[in-house]
């Protein structure tokens, strides 16, 4: 439900769409959007019908992530090794086991 996007757009900023709404959802529920982009995406969720269940699923699910809190160093080991192997390169930056 964009039709009335046009009567909406502000003054400052440019009207945001739903690919834009996907680039830049993570960076608004970070709060470091500037003021603009942050007020038209908040426009875009006024007006669109699809955005805002796909924006408090994304939000959803960065809380479930939050609550799971950091993976145990032993999980984060065998997660580089599999990636080692997978992919056939040592993984870039990671401690050398010893
Ligand atoms: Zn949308």
């Amino acid at each position: 439900m964009v039709r009335n996007l046009s009567r909406r757009r502000l003054a400052s900023g440019q009207p945001i769409d739903c690919a834009g709404m996907a680039r830049h959802i993570s960076a608004f529920l970070d709060g470091e959007l500037d003021h603009a982009t942050a007020a038209a995406i908040v426009a875009h969720l006024d007006l669109c019908r699809d955005c805002p269940p796909e924006a408090a699923a994304v939000a959803a699910l960065r809380s479930a992530l939050r609550e799971l809190g950091t993976p145990p160093s032993s999980s984060m080991q065998r997660l580089r090794a599999w990636i080692e192997t997978a992919t056939g390169a040592a993984p870039a930056g990671g401690p050398e086991p010893g």
